[in-house]
């Protein structure tokens, strides 16, 4: 068995063989999308870094603009990374990965069962008591900075490889998940040999002076062993969604490895490539064995690995369906336990708020990634007097998106990462039009093959219906209007959920009442979907517990 670059056998099919998904301009014919999108008469926005005169009768277009595929080498067969190496699963079985933009079969992936978890916690067991437990923090720093470097070096390639196996434009998985992923390491590494100067337990012994260092005031929990230098759990299993397969492989990793545990990571079924060419990184790296291991399978896979006697902290990110059974097989088991569920944000303009920059920060919230985003702006509050202006600027600039090919670096919206998720949000988006909404599309010519969705607007949704309750994980966004303040808190926060929202507005007075009222573990003021490995992100309610990122990203992986 292999790591991604080295293949056996026969290889996948090489990329002149794969018929790529066609680039379709959102709006099909741009004179026809100015006709139907804009009541007044006036032409879709052409974007602005393309100048020069368009051609009478006709809408120009973009040159195709593919990244090679050469970049990566797929294998036909990937195994088990454990204890540093790649082997298959005990009783041989397989799965296969394909690329949801041409429904292409990528690779054959192991499946890993009982006895593969049993042994992946036991080598993750032994290196945690045998070498990466009792290692200085300065030294398992050097191995998390050299990952980071290598993330950097085949930058490229890991791109690729995401845009491929997740359906995702590589203009976001070459400018936002790769970067990022590199960040959290950088940033993770710089804290493992200032573990106990973090106000996580060790702060007196620091000189940090308030007691616990500020952690009551920023929601770090610790007191209880101040003067201590924390110590790591054990053995970490962490289950991750196909959403950000590595940028979310890079949150669970980063800081349980530089805390000093061990892992056993279960990336999703649909998109296990980018988790194996990072256990090759680690090889590379050098990362002594069984420091990370990597079991591709499905649910029953990450359901073994919850359950295990062996392991001390489960990391769970995913939907909140599967995070309540996680959090019951874990209850009364002594392990410690974060969930990064789902969300149902609302992204609040008020009639204040520049229109265009908004209009920008609305299609960011909810078409980014396609939707697939936990932290999604995925119900617009706009205030009732700006309403009608907001809808049309958005119209006219949905109609300027791209959809298609996920290589083409043109692509604002790639494919839906699975026939499964296709479905569901499908499905949702019918329940809303009988609900009574009002429902709108670019219009739009979707590839013929893969799982693709129009981006899609609502208008005239009422807070009961289940497109503004219940999570979509699609390019689907529901409109619904508040005339003042207090009822744009009162319908955001209208929703079991509590992990994201964004408000526009140019008072800054506002921007901070809004925040004290949100109740959201992250509020973007006049921006959205913005990440960085030193700031905390995580929920309240039915998004989850715990934090990841930042000092209190630390707290998840220490005994203090
Ligand atoms: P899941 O929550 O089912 O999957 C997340 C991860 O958990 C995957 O690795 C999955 O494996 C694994 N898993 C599934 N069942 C179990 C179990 N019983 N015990 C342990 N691990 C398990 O998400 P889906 O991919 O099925 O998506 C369903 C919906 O969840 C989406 O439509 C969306 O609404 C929401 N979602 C939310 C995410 C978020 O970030 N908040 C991310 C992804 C989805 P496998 O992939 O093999 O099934």
């Amino acid at each position: 068995m292999t790591g991604i670059r080295a293949s056996r056998g026969q290889s996948a099919r090489p990329p002149d063989e794969v018929a790529p998904a066609q680039s379709a301009d959102v709006a099909g014919q741009r004179g026809e999308a100015a006709a139907s999108t804009s009541p007044g008469g006036t032409a879709a926005r052409p974007p602005d870094d393309v100048a020069g005169p368009r051609p009478a009768g006709r809408g120009w277009d973009y040159a195709p603009a593919p990244e090679s595929r050469e970049i990566v080498t797929i294998a036909a067969e990937y195994g088990l990374f454990v204890d540093g190496t790649f082997s298959p699963a005990a009783d041989g079985r397989e799965f296969p990965t394909i690329n949801p933009a041409t429904e292409e079969p990528l690779a054959r992936v192991a499946l890993a069962g009982p006895a593969d978890v049993d042994r992946a916690v036991a080598a993750a067991r032994q290196a945690y008591e045998q070498v990466w437990g009792p290692m200085p923090g300065a030294e398992r720093a050097k191995y998390l900075y050299r990952i980071a470097r290598i993330l950097q070096e085949r930058a490229r390639e890991f791109a690729v490889l995401e845009s491929l196996d997740n359906g995702k434009p590589i203009r976001e998985s070459r400018d936002v998940d790769v970067p990022l992923a590199a960040a959290h390491f950088f940033y993770y590494a710089g804290w493992a040999d200032k573990l106990e100067y973090a106000g996580i337990g060790g702060a007196s012994r620091a000189g940090v002076t308030g007691g616990d260092g500020g952690a009551s005031r920023t929601g770090v929990t610790g007191g209880a062993g101040r003067g201590m230098a924390p110590r790591p759990l054990g053995v970490a299993g962490q289950v991750i969604p196909w959403n950000f397969p590595l940028l979310m492989a890079a949150w669970k990793l980063a800081p349980a490895l530089a805390t000093g545990n061990t892992c056993v990571l279960k990336p999703a079924e649909t998109t296990p490539l980018t988790a194996l060419l990072l256990a090759e990184v680690c090889q590379q790296a050098g990362l002594p064995p069984g420091v990370v291991n990597v079991l591709t399978g499905a649910g029953q896979t990450g359901s073994a690995l919850v359950g295990h006697t062996g392991v001390n902290k489960i990391a769970f990110t995913g939907s909140t369906e599967v995070g309540k059974e996680i959090s019951r097989a874990v209850a009364g088991t002594g392990k410690r336990l974060t969930l990064e569920l789902g969300g149902k944000a609302a992204n609040v303009v008020f009639d204040d708020a520049p229109v265009d920059q908004a209009v920008e920060g609305i299609v960011n919230g909810i078409f980014f990634n396609q939707g697939h985003v936990c932290c999604a702006g995925s119900r617009l509050l706009v205030q009732e007097s700006v309403a009608d202006i907001v809808v049309e600027r958005l119209r006219e600039r949905l109609a300027t998106l791209r959809l298609g090919d996920p290589l083409d670096k043109n692509t604002d919206i790639g494919a839906i990462n699975s026939r499964e998720q296709l479905d569901k949000i499908s499905a949702l988006a019918a329940v809303g039009e009988a609900e009574g909404a009002q429902r709108w599309s670019p219009p739009c010519r979707l590839p013929e093959r893969g799982y693709w969705f129009p981006p899609t607007v609502f208008t005239g949704v009422s807070q009961s219906y289940r497109i503004a309750r219940e999570e979509i994980f699609g390019p689907v966004l529901s409109v619904l209007t508040f005339r003042t303040p207090e009822e744009a808190v009162t319908k955001a926060n209208n929703t079991p959920y509590g992990l994201s929202a964004g408000v526009w507005t140019e008072k800054g007075s506002r921007i901070l009442w809004m925040a004290q009222r949100l109740r959201a573990g992250v509020v973007w003021a006049n921006t959205y979907n913005r990440f960085d490995p030193a700031s905390p992100f995580g929920g309240y309610r039915e998004s989850g517990f715990g934090r990841e990122g930042g000092r209190h990203g630390l707290a998840a992986y220490l005994d203090a």
